[in-house]
């Protein structure tokens, strides 16, 4: 079959991702869009990609652009300086000054650096500049303990419909290849090119004045919506079809795209990371369409094919959708009853739950030679490796600390919350982001973490999973909850033993 644009008809050849690249897409088909078509919808794409990146950030999520892992960018809520976020760190972007005394015929700066290079770079700025730098101590490596990065978890809007729409759409010419070509599409083509020109010029948010251009792409947003009744033909989906098999990737993403003969029904259901779930009606079919359902599961952690799909048809239309009287209706009830917020915590907890893996895999391997090391050498190695962790054990400080002060607030016991405030204090000034009291309340629970970590090493206990337990579960959080607890309970006195 000639492969012809199916926007315009023109000879296709661009070799686009069917699922966007930003997002772990690794398959390419040259048979759907002419290059200027492609292109024309690379707003939405950056869209979607801009509205996801904290999360492929976390999950370390590589473009098949550039293939390497996400980094993302937010504010640091106690310095408001800009902190990159990858699945492997989170850190500063730029030196920082921690401290900065007068005296001595000069000045003296306590500096932070996020890297080597960085710290580097700044001293040949400085001398190119004409001032004399002089080290007054060694440089040292140390990890900067951020707390918690706020974040908007957020997706939607007009454009990242409209994102899910020409995915959806993409995916449904390459499956159905002659459908798509038989003008059933039209009026949802319109609607994914107008949308994609609203994105393509920045307006994804409405302003209240906007350039003319925009205004104009606006109004043929709202022309191209008409045959759809003024809404978008794409809603959020909060129940999907009973009988769905589960998604073959963890964080997998998946397009299911049919054809129901009964009506004639073109539908679409987009899941992402199997928890933010779309449907989509695309058009009617021509009469004696055969029905049939392809679904396409996609690992966005996949580095290269082969495994980085599965796919699977059905000669039924399990699928097919109902779209809702209003398209805004599911999504309203669905954020009034806290379906989206709860399909973002799950997702979240799962992310969690992920990286405590990772981590448990790499530091069971950092701690292998510990079998056959002498008790003493066995227990430096353990410090040695917690020390690199001091983000992950602050996390469960944080998290007992937090579990008593709700327990407290709970039975009235008000007096003991300042105590437990200052227990994880931050201090931005710090050169380790942490208040003096914090920075021992941390080092209690790293130590209390080695000891134990060293008795199940001699009892030959300490694999991954009992190191995934320690450092982010259950007998973790108890052991940590005793160090760093266990102190102010005792000034306390009679306190109801802390949560874990
Ligand atoms: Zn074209």
């Amino acid at each position: 079959m000639a492969k012809t644009c199916i926007v315009c008809g023109k000879t296709a050849g661009s070799r686009e991702h069917v699922f966007p690249a930003a997002l772990g897409g690794r398959r390419t088909n040259s048979g759907i869009y002419c290059p200027e078509h492609d292109n024309s919808y690379s707003g939405l794409v950056n869209e979607i990609a801009g509205q996801l990146d904290f999360v492929n950030a976390y999950l370390g999520v590589r473009s098949d652009h550039s293939g390497q892992p996400k980094t993302a960018y937010a504010k640091h809520t106690l310095t408001g300086e800009i902190i990159s976020i990858s699945a492997s760190e989170i850190k500063f972007t730029k030196p920082r000054v921690i401290s900065h005394t007068q005296g001595g015929g000069g000045e003296a700066l306590q500096l932070s650096f996020p890297s080597q290079q960085s710290a580097k770079q700044f001293i040949k700025e400085m001398e190119a500049k004409g001032h004399a730098m002089v080290l007054q101590s060694k440089p040292s490596l140390r990890p900067y303990i951020t707390g918690a990065v706020h974040h908007q978890l957020t997706f939607g809007g007009a454009c990242g419909l409209g994102a899910i729409a020409y995915i959806a759409q993409t995916f449904f010419a390459q499956e159905f290849p002659e459908i798509a070509r038989s003008g059933v599409l039209s009026d949802f083509i319109a609607y994914t090119q107008a949308i994609a020109k609203v994105a393509a010029l920045g307006g994804s948010e409405q302003k209240t004045e906007e350039r003319e251009e925009l205004i104009t792409a606006r109004s043929a947003l709202t022309a191209s919506l008409a045959p759809f009744e003024g809404t978008a033909p794409v809603w959020w989906e909060f129940s999907p079809p009973t009988g769905t098999r589960r998604n073959k990737f963890e964080f997998g993403h998946r397009v299911t795209v049919g054809v129901d003969a009964f009506d004639g029904q073109i539908y679409g259901r987009v899941a992402l990371f199997s928890t933010l779930t779309f449907a989509l009606r695309l058009g009617t079919a021509p009469r004696n369409s055969a029905v049939r359902e392809v679904t396409v599961d996609i690992d966005p952690l996949a580095k290269h094919p082969p495994n980085d799909i599965e796919k699977y048809q059905l000669f039924s239309a399990l699928g097919r959708v109902h779209a809702p009287k209003n398209t805004t209706e599911g999504l309203s009830e669905a954020i009034a009853n806290g379906t989206q917020a709860h399909a973002f915590t799950n997702l979240l907890e799962r992310l969690t739950e992920h990286q405590l893996v990772n981590l448990a895999h790499a530091i069971s391997k950092a701690l292998a030679p510990c079998s056959t090391m002498s008790p003493p050498e066995a227990r430096t190695l353990i410090d040695k490796v917690l020390d690199e962790q001091p983000q992950q054990i602050w996390r469960m400080v944080t998290s007992v600390v937090q579990g008593l002060k709700k327990e407290m607030a709970k039975g009235s016991l008000d007096a003991i919350l300042p105590v437990l405030d200052a227990l994880i204090a931050h201090n931005a000034q710090s050169a380790s982001g942490l208040s003096q009291q914090a920075e021992v309340a941390l080092a209690l629970a790293k130590a209390a973490l080695a000891a134990q970590m060293e008795e199940d090493c001699t009892a030959g206990l300490l694999n991954e999973e009992r190191i995934a337990e320690l450092l982010g579960r259950g007998p973790g959080l108890h052991i940590v909850g005793q160090a760093v607890l266990a102190p102010v309970l005792q000034v306390f006195g009679g306190m109801p033993t802390p949560p874990t």
